[in-house]
Protein backbone atom coordinates (compact mmCIF):
# COMPACT_ATOMS: atom_id res chain seq x y z
CA UNK A 1 0.00 0.00 0.00
CA UNK A 2 1.34 3.79 -0.57
CA UNK A 3 -0.27 6.97 0.58
CA UNK A 4 -1.91 7.49 -3.00
CA UNK A 5 -3.95 4.73 -2.66
CA UNK A 6 -5.67 6.53 0.88
CA UNK A 7 -7.45 9.13 1.27
CA UNK A 8 -7.01 12.30 3.39
CA UNK A 9 -9.98 13.44 5.62
CA UNK A 10 -11.93 10.22 5.99
CA UNK A 11 -14.12 9.75 9.20
CA UNK A 12 -12.02 9.35 12.17
CA UNK A 13 -13.66 6.04 12.92
CA UNK A 14 -12.65 4.80 9.69
CA UNK A 15 -9.36 5.59 10.35
CA UNK A 16 -9.57 3.49 13.48
CA UNK A 17 -11.18 0.77 12.15
CA UNK A 18 -8.74 0.33 9.46
CA UNK A 19 -5.83 -0.14 11.78
CA UNK A 20 -7.73 -2.95 13.58
CA UNK A 21 -8.61 -4.69 10.48
CA UNK A 22 -5.19 -4.63 9.63
CA UNK A 23 -3.82 -6.36 12.58
CA UNK A 24 -7.35 -8.85 12.21
CA UNK A 25 -5.43 -9.69 9.36
CA UNK A 26 -1.71 -9.90 9.94
CA UNK A 27 -3.03 -12.24 12.69
CA UNK A 28 -5.59 -13.88 11.11
CA UNK A 29 -8.32 -13.07 13.80
CA UNK A 30 -10.85 -15.29 14.19
CA UNK A 31 -13.86 -13.60 12.21
CA UNK A 32 -16.69 -13.74 14.45
CA UNK A 33 -14.58 -11.62 16.90
CA UNK A 34 -13.48 -8.94 13.77
CA UNK A 35 -17.46 -8.61 13.41
CA UNK A 36 -18.08 -7.99 17.19
CA UNK A 37 -15.10 -5.64 17.70
CA UNK A 38 -16.09 -3.49 14.56
CA UNK A 39 -19.13 -2.06 15.92
CA UNK A 40 -19.46 -0.17 19.15
CA UNK A 41 -21.53 -2.22 21.78
CA UNK A 42 -23.43 0.80 22.58
CA UNK A 43 -23.85 4.70 21.51
CA UNK A 44 -25.66 6.45 24.49
CA UNK A 45 -26.55 10.37 23.02
CA UNK A 46 -28.22 12.44 25.76
CA UNK A 47 -29.56 16.21 25.11
CA UNK A 48 -30.20 18.23 28.00
CA UNK A 49 -30.52 21.73 28.94
CA UNK A 50 -28.35 23.45 31.30
CA UNK A 51 -28.57 27.21 33.18
CA UNK A 52 -26.61 29.74 31.58
CA UNK A 53 -25.17 32.63 33.70
CA UNK A 54 -27.28 35.19 31.65
CA UNK A 55 -30.67 33.05 33.04
CA UNK A 56 -31.26 31.44 29.66
CA UNK A 57 -31.36 27.37 29.30
CA UNK A 58 -29.09 26.11 26.20
CA UNK A 59 -29.48 22.88 25.11
CA UNK A 60 -26.41 20.55 24.73
CA UNK A 61 -25.92 17.27 23.48
CA UNK A 62 -23.73 14.99 25.09
CA UNK A 63 -22.28 10.51 23.87
CA UNK A 64 -20.64 8.03 25.86
CA UNK A 65 -20.16 4.93 23.42
CA UNK A 66 -19.47 1.66 24.54
CA UNK A 67 -17.55 0.28 22.76
CA UNK A 68 -16.50 -3.32 24.04
CA UNK A 69 -16.34 -4.72 27.56
CA UNK A 70 -15.45 -8.38 27.20
CA UNK A 71 -12.55 -8.04 29.64
CA UNK A 72 -13.87 -5.75 31.69
CA UNK A 73 -16.20 -2.81 32.86
CA UNK A 74 -16.29 0.03 29.97
CA UNK A 75 -13.42 2.79 30.52
CA UNK A 76 -12.76 5.70 28.92
CA UNK A 77 -12.50 9.62 29.14
CA UNK A 78 -14.88 12.57 28.70
CA UNK A 79 -13.94 15.37 26.34
CA UNK A 80 -15.23 18.95 26.02
CA UNK A 81 -14.72 20.38 22.81
CA UNK A 82 -16.69 22.00 19.87
CA UNK A 83 -15.71 19.02 17.43
CA UNK A 84 -16.83 16.34 19.61
CA UNK A 85 -19.46 14.09 17.37
CA UNK A 86 -20.39 11.31 17.29
CA UNK A 87 -17.30 9.71 14.85
CA UNK A 88 -15.17 10.93 17.16
CA UNK A 89 -16.04 9.51 19.93
CA UNK A 90 -16.82 6.09 18.36
CA UNK A 91 -13.40 6.56 17.23
CA UNK A 92 -12.22 7.28 20.96
CA UNK A 93 -13.80 4.27 22.25
CA UNK A 94 -12.22 2.00 20.03
CA UNK A 95 -8.77 2.66 20.40
CA UNK A 96 -10.07 2.41 24.77
CA UNK A 97 -10.45 -1.31 24.07
CA UNK A 98 -7.35 -1.80 21.90
CA UNK A 99 -5.34 0.48 24.70
CA UNK A 100 -6.66 -1.27 27.76
CA UNK A 101 -6.23 -4.78 26.65
CA UNK A 102 -2.81 -4.04 25.25
CA UNK A 103 -1.74 -2.81 28.67
CA UNK A 104 -3.28 -6.14 30.11
CA UNK A 105 -5.74 -3.97 32.45
CA UNK A 106 -9.48 -5.77 33.56
CA UNK A 107 -11.60 -2.89 31.50
CA UNK A 108 -13.08 -3.07 28.12
CA UNK A 109 -13.09 0.24 26.14
CA UNK A 110 -15.43 3.78 26.19
CA UNK A 111 -15.31 7.41 25.53
CA UNK A 112 -17.75 10.39 26.01
CA UNK A 113 -17.80 13.66 25.43
CA UNK A 114 -20.52 17.10 24.74
CA UNK A 115 -20.08 19.73 22.23
CA UNK A 116 -19.24 22.79 23.40
CA UNK A 117 -16.40 25.46 23.91
CA UNK A 118 -15.22 25.14 27.40
CA UNK A 119 -13.03 28.27 27.00
CA UNK A 120 -16.24 30.49 26.67
CA UNK A 121 -18.20 28.53 29.68
CA UNK A 122 -17.62 29.63 33.52
CA UNK A 123 -16.75 27.24 36.17
CA UNK A 124 -20.61 27.46 37.27
CA UNK A 125 -21.74 26.96 33.67
CA UNK A 126 -19.00 23.73 33.18
CA UNK A 127 -20.25 22.39 36.66
CA UNK A 128 -23.67 22.36 35.84
CA UNK A 129 -23.20 20.79 32.61
CA UNK A 130 -21.08 18.11 33.96
CA UNK A 131 -23.50 17.49 37.05
CA UNK A 132 -26.93 17.53 34.42
CA UNK A 133 -24.64 15.24 31.35
CA UNK A 134 -23.70 13.13 34.80
CA UNK A 135 -27.24 12.80 35.93
CA UNK A 136 -28.16 11.77 31.80
CA UNK A 137 -26.08 9.27 31.71
CA UNK A 138 -27.73 7.70 34.94
CA UNK A 139 -27.22 4.17 35.67
CA UNK A 140 -24.81 3.61 32.34
CA UNK A 141 -22.00 4.63 33.82
CA UNK A 142 -20.94 3.23 37.15
CA UNK A 143 -18.11 1.88 38.79
CA UNK A 144 -18.58 -1.49 38.38
CA UNK A 145 -19.78 -0.80 34.71
CA UNK A 146 -18.14 2.29 32.98
CA UNK A 147 -15.80 4.59 34.51
CA UNK A 148 -14.86 7.99 32.87
CA UNK A 149 -12.00 9.78 33.13
CA UNK A 150 -10.61 13.46 31.83
CA UNK A 151 -9.64 13.86 28.53
CA UNK A 152 -9.51 17.17 26.17
CA UNK A 153 -11.35 20.14 27.95
CA UNK A 154 -11.98 18.22 31.10
CA UNK A 155 -10.08 17.83 34.34
CA UNK A 156 -10.06 16.22 37.99
CA UNK A 157 -12.49 19.00 38.87
CA UNK A 158 -14.69 18.27 36.14
CA UNK A 159 -14.34 14.17 37.52
CA UNK A 160 -14.94 15.28 41.08
CA UNK A 161 -18.25 16.79 40.42
CA UNK A 162 -19.18 13.81 38.07
CA UNK A 163 -18.74 11.40 41.51
CA UNK A 164 -20.22 13.91 43.56
CA UNK A 165 -23.35 14.03 41.50
CA UNK A 166 -23.44 10.17 40.99
CA UNK A 167 -22.84 9.73 44.74
CA UNK A 168 -25.86 11.53 45.49
CA UNK A 169 -28.27 10.32 43.34
CA UNK A 170 -27.29 6.58 43.21
CA UNK A 171 -24.67 6.22 45.97
CA UNK A 172 -26.65 4.82 48.13
CA UNK A 173 -25.04 4.19 51.70
CA UNK A 174 -21.60 3.39 50.55
CA UNK A 175 -19.56 6.81 51.02
CA UNK A 176 -16.36 4.95 49.15
CA UNK A 177 -18.10 2.94 46.43
CA UNK A 178 -19.03 6.09 44.36
CA UNK A 179 -15.65 7.34 44.32
CA UNK A 180 -14.81 4.73 42.10
CA UNK A 181 -17.28 5.88 39.43
CA UNK A 182 -14.55 7.93 37.47
CA UNK A 183 -10.39 8.05 37.99
CA UNK A 184 -8.66 11.42 37.81
CA UNK A 185 -10.16 13.22 40.17
CA UNK A 186 -8.13 15.14 43.13
CA UNK A 187 -6.03 13.74 46.00
CA UNK A 188 -8.66 15.27 48.10
CA UNK A 189 -11.38 13.33 46.64
CA UNK A 190 -10.08 10.11 46.39
CA UNK A 191 -7.21 10.47 43.81
CA UNK A 192 -3.90 9.00 43.18
CA UNK A 193 -0.75 9.92 43.35
CA UNK A 194 1.14 10.51 39.95
CA UNK A 195 -2.40 10.50 37.87
CA UNK A 196 -2.17 14.39 36.65
CA UNK A 197 1.30 13.71 35.25
CA UNK A 198 0.71 9.89 34.57
CA UNK A 199 0.30 10.23 30.63
CA UNK A 200 3.22 12.14 30.03
CA UNK A 201 5.33 9.95 32.46
CA UNK A 202 4.26 6.98 29.97
CA UNK A 203 5.56 8.79 26.88
CA UNK A 204 8.69 9.84 29.10
CA UNK A 205 9.07 5.93 30.06
CA UNK A 206 8.69 4.88 26.44
CA UNK A 207 10.83 7.60 24.16
CA UNK A 208 14.02 6.59 27.20
CA UNK A 209 12.61 2.84 26.30
CA UNK A 210 12.64 3.45 22.61
CA UNK A 211 16.41 5.39 22.80
CA UNK A 212 18.02 2.50 24.42
CA UNK A 213 16.85 0.22 21.65
CA UNK A 214 18.26 2.58 19.04
CA UNK A 215 21.51 3.21 20.92
CA UNK A 216 21.03 6.79 21.70
CA UNK A 217 21.42 8.42 25.26
CA UNK A 218 18.49 10.75 26.92
CA UNK A 219 20.96 13.32 27.32
CA UNK A 220 21.39 13.07 23.17
CA UNK A 221 17.41 13.32 22.73
CA UNK A 222 15.36 16.96 21.12
CA UNK A 223 12.24 16.56 21.10
CA UNK A 224 8.86 18.82 19.64
CA UNK A 225 5.67 18.62 21.45
CA UNK A 226 2.68 19.79 19.70
CA UNK A 227 0.20 20.70 22.38
CA UNK A 228 0.67 21.97 25.83
CA UNK A 229 -1.89 20.52 28.00
CA UNK A 230 -1.97 17.88 30.23
CA UNK A 231 -0.31 15.40 27.72
CA UNK A 232 2.26 17.71 25.99
CA UNK A 233 2.95 19.81 28.82
CA UNK A 234 4.12 16.79 31.58
CA UNK A 235 5.75 15.18 28.69
CA UNK A 236 7.98 18.17 28.14
CA UNK A 237 8.34 18.89 31.90
CA UNK A 238 9.80 15.53 32.62
CA UNK A 239 11.30 14.87 29.67
CA UNK A 240 13.74 18.00 30.79
CA UNK A 241 14.00 16.57 33.58
CA UNK A 242 15.16 13.20 32.58
CA UNK A 243 17.83 15.25 30.88
CA UNK A 244 16.27 15.74 26.83
CA UNK A 245 16.12 19.12 25.24
CA UNK A 246 12.83 20.48 24.41
CA UNK A 247 13.12 22.49 21.25
CA UNK A 248 9.97 23.19 19.67
CA UNK A 249 5.97 23.52 21.71
CA UNK A 250 2.87 24.02 19.64
CA UNK A 251 -0.48 24.82 20.77
CA UNK A 252 -3.71 26.11 19.77
CA UNK A 253 -2.54 29.83 20.55
CA UNK A 254 1.35 29.79 18.50
CA UNK A 255 4.78 27.93 18.90
CA UNK A 256 7.81 28.85 20.43
CA UNK A 257 11.43 27.04 19.57
CA UNK A 258 14.74 27.56 20.75
CA UNK A 259 17.71 25.31 19.61
CA UNK A 260 19.21 25.72 23.85
CA UNK A 261 16.20 24.22 24.95
CA UNK A 262 13.41 25.61 25.79
CA UNK A 263 12.47 26.19 30.12
CA UNK A 264 9.42 24.29 30.34
CA UNK A 265 8.34 25.51 33.86
CA UNK A 266 9.31 28.76 32.88
CA UNK A 267 6.82 28.23 29.34
CA UNK A 268 3.83 27.23 31.45
CA UNK A 269 4.55 30.15 33.80
CA UNK A 270 4.46 32.35 30.50
CA UNK A 271 1.66 30.40 29.21
CA UNK A 272 -0.14 30.23 32.39
CA UNK A 273 -0.08 34.87 32.70
CA UNK A 274 -0.60 35.14 28.86
CA UNK A 275 -2.86 32.55 27.91
CA UNK A 276 -0.58 31.68 25.05
CA UNK A 277 3.01 30.38 24.13
CA UNK A 278 4.03 32.83 21.60
CA UNK A 279 6.19 36.10 23.37
CA UNK A 280 7.95 33.82 25.62
CA UNK A 281 11.59 35.43 26.28
CA UNK A 282 12.94 31.93 26.71
CA UNK A 283 12.75 31.33 22.51
CA UNK A 284 11.79 32.71 19.28
CA UNK A 285 8.00 32.67 18.26
CA UNK A 286 8.06 30.87 15.10
CA UNK A 287 4.65 30.78 12.81
CA UNK A 288 2.79 27.64 13.45
CA UNK A 289 3.59 25.78 10.12
CA UNK A 290 6.87 26.04 11.00
CA UNK A 291 7.04 23.48 14.17
CA UNK A 292 6.62 20.97 11.80
CA UNK A 293 10.28 21.79 10.37
CA UNK A 294 11.98 21.96 13.66
CA UNK A 295 14.85 19.97 13.78
CA UNK A 296 14.53 17.30 16.17
CA UNK A 297 14.78 13.48 16.97
CA UNK A 298 11.76 12.59 19.03
CA UNK A 299 8.03 14.19 18.22
CA UNK A 300 5.36 14.23 20.52
CA UNK A 301 2.13 15.18 19.01
CA UNK A 302 0.12 15.58 22.37
CA UNK A 303 -2.75 17.68 20.91
CA UNK A 304 -5.56 16.14 18.29
CA UNK A 305 -6.41 14.17 15.67
CA UNK A 306 -4.62 14.07 11.85
CA UNK A 307 -2.49 16.54 13.31
CA UNK A 308 0.82 14.59 11.37
CA UNK A 309 -0.67 14.76 8.02
CA UNK A 310 1.51 13.08 4.62
CA UNK A 311 2.40 16.52 3.73
CA UNK A 312 4.08 16.62 7.39
CA UNK A 313 5.33 13.85 7.36
CA UNK A 314 7.51 14.46 4.00
CA UNK A 315 9.33 17.51 6.36
CA UNK A 316 9.60 15.76 9.57
CA UNK A 317 13.44 15.53 11.09
CA UNK A 318 12.21 13.06 13.93
CA UNK A 319 13.79 9.60 14.09
CA UNK A 320 10.96 8.61 16.00
CA UNK A 321 6.91 9.76 16.44
CA UNK A 322 5.88 9.16 19.77
CA UNK A 323 2.02 9.93 19.92
CA UNK A 324 0.93 11.63 23.05
CA UNK A 325 -2.54 12.24 21.16
CA UNK A 326 -5.10 9.80 20.31
CA UNK A 327 -4.95 9.01 16.65
CA UNK A 328 -2.62 12.09 15.56
CA UNK A 329 -1.22 10.38 12.35
CA UNK A 330 -3.72 10.40 9.18
CA UNK A 331 -3.06 6.95 7.63
CA UNK A 332 -1.60 8.29 4.72
CA UNK A 333 0.97 10.18 7.36
CA UNK A 334 1.45 6.79 8.54
CA UNK A 335 2.84 5.52 5.39
CA UNK A 336 5.05 8.45 4.39
CA UNK A 337 6.96 7.77 7.88
CA UNK A 338 7.23 3.38 6.91
CA UNK A 339 8.67 4.71 3.59
CA UNK A 340 11.16 7.27 5.21
CA UNK A 341 12.57 4.80 8.11
CA UNK A 342 10.68 7.47 10.92
CA UNK A 343 9.38 4.51 14.15
CA UNK A 344 5.79 5.70 15.20
CA UNK A 345 5.15 3.99 18.59
CA UNK A 346 1.23 4.15 18.23
CA UNK A 347 -1.07 6.15 20.92
CA UNK A 348 -2.82 2.80 21.82
CA UNK A 349 0.87 2.32 23.65
CA UNK A 350 2.44 5.64 23.95
CA UNK A 351 -0.34 7.51 25.79
CA UNK A 352 -1.21 4.39 28.12
CA UNK A 353 0.38 5.81 31.06
CA UNK A 354 -3.44 7.66 32.04
CA UNK A 355 -5.44 4.79 32.23
CA UNK A 356 -2.68 3.02 33.83
CA UNK A 357 -2.46 5.31 36.66
CA UNK A 358 -6.37 5.11 36.78
CA UNK A 359 -6.43 1.50 37.15
CA UNK A 360 -4.19 2.07 39.99
CA UNK A 361 -6.93 5.27 41.32
CA UNK A 362 -9.65 2.57 40.70
CA UNK A 363 -8.01 -0.42 42.80
CA UNK A 364 -7.27 2.45 45.47
CA UNK A 365 -10.28 3.31 46.31
CA UNK A 366 -11.76 0.07 45.57
CA UNK A 367 -9.55 -1.44 48.51
CA UNK A 368 -9.70 1.94 50.78
CA UNK A 369 -5.82 2.18 50.14
CA UNK A 370 -2.91 5.04 49.40
CA UNK A 371 -0.08 3.83 47.58
CA UNK A 372 3.05 6.46 47.35
CA UNK A 373 3.98 8.24 44.47
CA UNK A 374 7.48 5.85 44.08
CA UNK A 375 4.98 2.98 44.21
CA UNK A 376 2.41 4.11 41.16
CA UNK A 377 5.37 5.45 39.22
CA UNK A 378 7.11 2.06 39.46
CA UNK A 379 3.88 0.03 39.07
CA UNK A 380 3.69 2.36 35.93
CA UNK A 381 7.25 1.77 34.35
CA UNK A 382 6.73 -2.22 34.41
CA UNK A 383 3.54 -2.34 32.81
CA UNK A 384 4.12 0.12 30.05
CA UNK A 385 7.40 -1.31 29.09
CA UNK A 386 6.25 -4.72 29.50
CA UNK A 387 3.74 -3.72 26.58
CA UNK A 388 6.02 -2.21 24.55
CA UNK A 389 8.01 -5.11 24.61
CA UNK A 390 5.45 -7.34 23.62
CA UNK A 391 4.21 -4.96 20.94
CA UNK A 392 8.01 -5.17 19.31
CA UNK A 393 7.88 -8.76 19.45
CA UNK A 394 4.61 -9.01 17.61
CA UNK A 395 5.56 -6.41 15.20
CA UNK A 396 9.18 -8.64 14.62
CA UNK A 397 7.16 -12.07 14.22
CA UNK A 398 4.72 -10.55 12.19
CA UNK A 399 7.24 -8.49 10.42
CA UNK A 400 4.74 -5.50 10.90
CA UNK A 401 4.76 -1.93 12.18
CA UNK A 402 4.74 -1.33 15.43
CA UNK A 403 1.26 0.39 15.35
CA UNK A 404 0.34 -3.36 13.94
CA UNK A 405 2.35 -5.23 16.77
CA UNK A 406 0.42 -3.21 19.15
CA UNK A 407 -2.81 -4.22 17.78
CA UNK A 408 -2.31 -7.76 17.58
CA UNK A 409 -1.15 -8.24 21.08
CA UNK A 410 -4.37 -6.20 22.16
CA UNK A 411 -6.45 -8.58 19.90
CA UNK A 412 -4.64 -12.00 20.85
CA UNK A 413 -6.49 -10.74 24.50
CA UNK A 414 -9.63 -10.03 23.36
CA UNK A 415 -9.63 -13.24 21.15
CA UNK A 416 -9.29 -15.44 23.95
CA UNK A 417 -11.43 -14.51 26.49
CA UNK A 418 -14.10 -14.50 23.36
CA UNK A 419 -12.95 -18.31 22.82
CA UNK A 420 -13.00 -19.39 26.17
CA UNK A 421 -16.03 -17.67 27.09
CA UNK A 422 -18.26 -18.11 23.98
CA UNK A 423 -20.50 -15.81 22.54
CA UNK A 424 -23.97 -15.80 24.45
CA UNK A 425 -26.35 -17.27 24.19
P1 LIG B 1 -5.73 19.38 27.02
O1 LIG B 1 -7.07 19.95 26.79
O2 LIG B 1 -5.14 19.44 28.38
O3 LIG B 1 -4.66 20.01 26.01
C1 LIG B 1 -4.86 20.02 24.62
C2 LIG B 1 -3.73 20.78 23.98
O4 LIG B 1 -3.87 20.71 22.54
C3 LIG B 1 -3.71 22.28 24.33
O5 LIG B 1 -2.39 22.68 24.58
C4 LIG B 1 -4.22 22.95 23.05
O6 LIG B 1 -3.70 24.24 22.88
C5 LIG B 1 -3.67 22.01 22.01
N1 LIG B 1 -4.37 22.13 20.72
C6 LIG B 1 -5.71 22.03 20.51
N2 LIG B 1 -5.97 22.25 19.21
C7 LIG B 1 -4.77 22.47 18.60
C8 LIG B 1 -4.38 22.75 17.27
N3 LIG B 1 -5.28 22.85 16.28
N4 LIG B 1 -3.06 22.92 17.00
C9 LIG B 1 -2.14 22.83 17.99
N5 LIG B 1 -2.46 22.56 19.26
C10 LIG B 1 -3.76 22.39 19.56
O7 LIG B 1 -5.84 17.85 26.52
P2 LIG B 1 -4.94 16.60 26.95
O8 LIG B 1 -5.62 15.91 28.08
O9 LIG B 1 -3.53 17.02 27.05
O10 LIG B 1 -5.15 15.67 25.67
C11 LIG B 1 -4.36 15.80 24.49
C12 LIG B 1 -4.47 14.54 23.69
O11 LIG B 1 -3.99 13.43 24.48
C13 LIG B 1 -5.86 14.13 23.25
O12 LIG B 1 -5.77 13.45 22.02
C14 LIG B 1 -6.30 13.15 24.33
O13 LIG B 1 -7.32 12.28 23.89
C15 LIG B 1 -4.99 12.43 24.56
N6 LIG B 1 -4.87 11.73 25.84
C16 LIG B 1 -5.06 12.37 27.02
C17 LIG B 1 -4.91 11.68 28.21
C18 LIG B 1 -5.02 12.36 29.56
O14 LIG B 1 -4.75 11.69 30.57
N7 LIG B 1 -5.35 13.61 29.64
C19 LIG B 1 -4.60 10.31 28.19
C20 LIG B 1 -4.40 9.68 26.97
C21 LIG B 1 -4.55 10.40 25.80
Amino acid sequence: MTSEHLIEGESLYAAARAQFLKAAQVMNLDPAVRTILEHPKNEICVNFPVLMDSGEFRIFRGYRIQHNNILGPYKGGIRYAPQVDLDEVKALAAWMTFKTALAGLPYGGAKGGITCKPGELSQNEQMRLTRRFTHALGSNIGPESDIPAPDMGTNSQHMVWMFDTFANSHGGSDRNRAKALVTGKSLACGGSEGREKATGQGVCYIIERWAKMAGLKTSELTLAVQGFGNVGYFTALIAQQMGMKVVAVHDHTGAVANVQGLDVAALKLHQDTTRSLNGFAGGETIAPEAFWDQKCVVLVPAAIENQLTSARAKRITAKVVVEGANGPTTREADVVLGERGITAIPDILANSGGVIVSFFEWVQNRNCEHWELEAVDRKLHELIIKAFENTVERAKRYKTDLRTGAYVVALERIAKAYAERGIFP
